[in-house]
């Protein structure tokens, strides 16, 4: 935990969508799409970690967004200490998992 990290507090965001003991995916409050944050202030989960966050995401963004309307973004810009991922619309194709 860190006392000044938005992502720990987690409190300033919006509608949420699902939690679990080790993640959290509410709307962005500054992007208004699905975004899954990691419990752990950490910037770099384990892959498997990693793969168990996308999955729920997707679960969520095929709901909000529609298979294959939206493509992950986890680069971290503006908290760059605390892995988070977004879901983030795209006109057409690609999506993920990938539908095949
Ligand atoms: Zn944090
Ligand atoms: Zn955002």
């Amino acid at each position: 935990m860190s006392p000044s990290c938005e992502l720990c507090e987690a409190a300033a965001l919006t509608r949420r969508f699902d939690e679990g003991p080790d993640y959290w995916i509410a709307e962005c409050e500054a992007c208004g799409v699905p975004l899954v944050v990691w419990r752990t202030h950490d910037p770099l989960p384990p892959p498997a970690v990693r793969v168990a966050l996308w999955l729920r995401l997707a679960r969520v963004a095929n709901e909000e967004l529609g298979v294959g309307a939206w493509r992950l973004d986890d680069r971290l810009r503006t908290i760059g200490d605390h892995y988070h991922a977004h879901a983030r619309p795209r006109p057409r194709g690609g999506g993920w998992p990938p539908s095949v």
